[in-house]
Parts: structure tokens; C-alpha cells; sequence
């Protein structure tokens, strides 16, 4: 080790980014190791065709807490991007989330109560009682069967890989239903996309004479030397992982990127289609350049289709799958990592939780303030 460092923290993604950043100005030494040959993790841009394309699926920043909004601010100038997808479902295409746009072209209804008066139908038809237990009951007692069939189900059942009867209702109560014609994606007050990328603020975050970064490094190549060398450890990886899988292993979903380069301005008119039916083996299509409204080179454009797919070790696990089970084997591994002194664990894969980039900031930065 060259330097006396208080850090080492396991992971350039957000959340390791955050707390490097924070701890650099509060005058501790930090050392970063990366285990993929880039910084900034899942949020990770990279320009193509002068296209910042998102290489981990479609980043949108969204929070309604000021200071969260004020603090990403400081690392980049956000657009004003509203999220705005479209489903596709057997050719026919409908706008999301659910709203008064939605149920007009699926039944004909033009006012907030003609709509109301629809799902309560539906539900009433199904004769749901008690709390949701899951999604699918989740789902009908918001918006009744006819979306569930078309907007939700098919959709939900390729994402997660399993019966909307078996995923946890929290899931589909992400997105908001709403009854006026409006059809962006977020209740929240803020919302953009960073102008030239996302890879830039992690990158001004770890810019700091205080932090050294080393991508390419697997922590778990030299875990015990490194518990040796360093005071603290901050880790981000998957948390049973770092415990060998001891108590089994935690539940993931993951995720195949397929990325092309077309010689058309225009692919698709939005940034966002979701193919909601269960045959198409994608959920959806990014058309990168409109995130930065049609930005990039004339005649080009860059598109990604992200298939879901089942985990096993060694996969990326983009997703916890927050269900029962899993949650109470995390608590076990919550506990084991409360023993092991001087490591926290942190962000979406170390505290297994479904965060988006502004909660996992939040996260950090209560962290940073709990620990320095
Ligand atoms: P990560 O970004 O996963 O960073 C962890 C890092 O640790 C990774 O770079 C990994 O390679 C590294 N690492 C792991 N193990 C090791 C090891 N053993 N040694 C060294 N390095 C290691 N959020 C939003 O707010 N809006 C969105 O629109 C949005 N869309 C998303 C779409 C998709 C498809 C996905 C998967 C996520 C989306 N998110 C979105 C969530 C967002 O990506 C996360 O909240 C955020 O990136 C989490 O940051 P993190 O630092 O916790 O994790
Ligand atoms: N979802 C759906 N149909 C859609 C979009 C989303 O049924 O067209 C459901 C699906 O279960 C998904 C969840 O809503 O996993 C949350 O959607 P979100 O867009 O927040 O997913 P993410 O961007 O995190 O993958």
C-alpha cells in the first residue's frame, strides 16, 4: 500500500463515487478499486455517432428532494428531459404510465370519471379482497384486468422471469396512475438527463488529489490482503457474494444489451418503447440520441433492445429481486455483516435493495455523514 489511505472502497458506480467524493473533502485518503474496466457502474455513458449512448439500460434522474437535486447539479447541467415511453403491445401502441391518455385510446373514455367508472368494473368483476398480495392483484385493484393484460402482465412475467402472482406488489406501485392526460413517467419534481452523460459526474466526483482509482481489479482476487491493508472498507458489490454465499445465494435478475448503430435520423420517435406483450423476447428500445432531443450525428442513430435473463454467478445482477425470501436471507447477511467491523456495505447490490441513482445517493451521503 503507498499511501496511508483511510478508505478502500469496492465499486466506481454512484454510490462508492458519492462517498469517495465526500470523504476526499473531509480530508481522508481513498483509495478505489473497480472491477470493470471503467468508472461510474450501471450509469456508466459513453458518446458514439456523438450520441451519448447509455450502456447499462436508460438513465433518468428523477427526486422531489431539493438537496439531492442541488447536490447531482454541482457535477453536470441536466436537460429538461420528461420520461415519456410508449408501449407497444401487438402493434398497437399506448402511452405510459397509466393515465387518461392511456384509457382513452384503450376504451374510448374522455373523462377522468368515464374512466374511474371502467376499472371499477373490471374490478369489481374479479372480486379481489384484503391488501394485494402480489403484483397481479396490485395491479387489477389500481387499474383493472384490461391493462393488466396488455400493459402489465406480459411485460412484468419477461422482466422478472416469474408468475405476477409470485413478485411482491411494491414493484408496479413504481409507477404512477393517473387520471389526467399526462404522460410523464415521474410524479417528481425534478427530473433531466445530464447534458453530455453520466459517466462525467462520477468522474468529477472521484477527481480529487486525495483519491486514487484503479479499474480492472476484482476486490475478491485479494480480499484478505486488502481486510489487512485497510482501515475501512466500503464495499458495493453483492453482499453474498463477499460472504461466499455462506447462508445461499441472494436472487438476481440480469439483463443482455444488444446495441446497434442505424444510418436513420429517426428510428422510433421516442426515447423509450416497452414491448409489453409476452412474446417479444425484449422489454424495450432506447433510442439514445432523444434523451438529448435528437442530438448526435445527421443520418445516425443508436439503439439498444435489453433482454432480461435469468442469473448465475458470474452474470452481471443488475436487479435484486426483492421478495419475501429474499429479503429475510438478506437480513441474515445484514446481521454477519454488522460482525465484520470494519466493512459497510452499501448501494443497490450491498444493501440488496431496488434504489434508484437518487436514493443511493441519499444513502451515501447519510454514510459519509454517520461515519466522518
Ligand atoms: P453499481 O452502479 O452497480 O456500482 C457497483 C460497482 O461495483 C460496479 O461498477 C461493479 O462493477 C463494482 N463491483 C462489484 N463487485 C466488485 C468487486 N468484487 N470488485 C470490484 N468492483 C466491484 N435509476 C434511476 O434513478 N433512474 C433510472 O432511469 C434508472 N434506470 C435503470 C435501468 C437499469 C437497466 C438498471 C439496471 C438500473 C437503473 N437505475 C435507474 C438504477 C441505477 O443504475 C442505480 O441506482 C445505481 O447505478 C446504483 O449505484 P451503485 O453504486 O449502488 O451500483
Ligand atoms: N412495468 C410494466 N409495464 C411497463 C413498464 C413497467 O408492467 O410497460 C412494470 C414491470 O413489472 C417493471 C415495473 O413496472 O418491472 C417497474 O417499471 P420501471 O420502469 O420502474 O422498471 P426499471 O426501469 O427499474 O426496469
Amino acid at each position: 500500500m503507498a499511501k496511508n489511505y483511510d478508505y478502500l472502497i469496492v465499486g466506481a458506480g454512484l454510490f462508492g463515487a458519492v462517498f469517495a467524493h465526500e470523504a476526499a473533502l473531509r480530508g481522508k485518503k481513498v483509495k478505489v478499486i473497480e472491477k470493470r474496466n471503467h468508472i461510474a457502474g450501471n450509469i456508466y455513458t459513453k458518446e458514439v455517432d456523438g450520441i451519448q449512448v447509455h450502456q447499462y439500460g436508460a438513465h433518468i434522474f428523477h427526486t422531489s428532494d431539493k438537496d439531492i437535486w442541488n447536490y447531482v447539479n454541482q457535477f453536470a447541467e441536466f436537460n429538461r428531459y420528461t420520461n415519456s415511453p410508449v408501449a407497444n403491445y401487438k402493434g398497437h401502441m399506448y402511452n405510459l404510465p397509466f393515465n387518461m391518455n392511456t384509457f382513452s385510446e384503450l376504451w374510448g373514455v374522455r373523462t377522468p370519471d368515464e374512466a374511474r367508472a371502467k376499472i371499477q368494473e373490471q374490478k369489481d368483476a374479479v372480486k379481489l379482497s384484503g391488501e394485494p398480495k402480489n403484483l397481479e392483484e396490485q395491479a387489477i385493484s389500481l387499474i383493472g384486468t384490461d391493462v393488466y393484460e396488455k400493459l402489465i402482465k406480459g411485460y412484468t412475467e419477461k422482466q422478472w422471469g416469474q408468475e405476477a402472482t409470485d413478485l411482491p406488489a411494491f414493484i408496479i406501485r413504481r409507477l404512477p396512475v393517473r387520471y389526467t392526460f399526462d404522460n410523464n413517467y415521474f410524479n417528481d419534481t425534478y427530473q433531466g438527463i445530464p447534458i453530455g452523460g453520466y459517466t462525467q459526474i462520477v468522474e468529477k466526483m472521484l477527481d480529487h488529489p486525495e483519491i486514487d482509482v484503479e479499474t480492472g481489479v476484482d476486490f475478491f482476487a485479494h480480499k484478505d490482503q486488502y481486510l489487512k491493508d485497510y482501515p475501512k472498507v466500503i464495499f458495493t458489490g453483492m453482499i453474498d457474494q463477499y460472504f461466499d454465499y455462506q447462508l445461499g445465494e441472494l436472487e438476481y435478475r440480469s439483463l443482455r444489451f444488444e446495441t446497434e448503430e442505424l444510418d436513420v435520423d429517426n428510428y422510433q420517435g421516442n426515447a423509450v418503447i416497452n414491448y409489453t406483450d409476452a412474446e417479444t423476447p425484449f422489454t424495450r428500445i432506447i433510442e439514445h440520441k432523444h434523451f438529448e432531443f435528437g442530438k448526435g450525428d445527421k443520418g445516425k442513430s443508436v439503439i439498444t433492445r435489453e433482454y432480461p435473463a435469468d442469473w448465475k454467478r458470474g452474470d452481471e445482477p443488475y436487479y435484486p429481486v426483492n421478495n419475501s425470501r429474499n429479503n429475510s436471507l438478506y437480513k441474515q447477511y445484514a446481521a454477519l455483516a454488522k460482525q465484520e467491523g470494519n466493512v459497510i456495505f452499501g448501494g443497490r447490490l450491498g444493501q440488496y435493495r431496488y434504489y434508484d441513482m437518487h436514493q443511493v445517493i441519499h444513502a451515501a451521503l447519510v454514510l459519509v455523514n454517520s461515519e466522518i
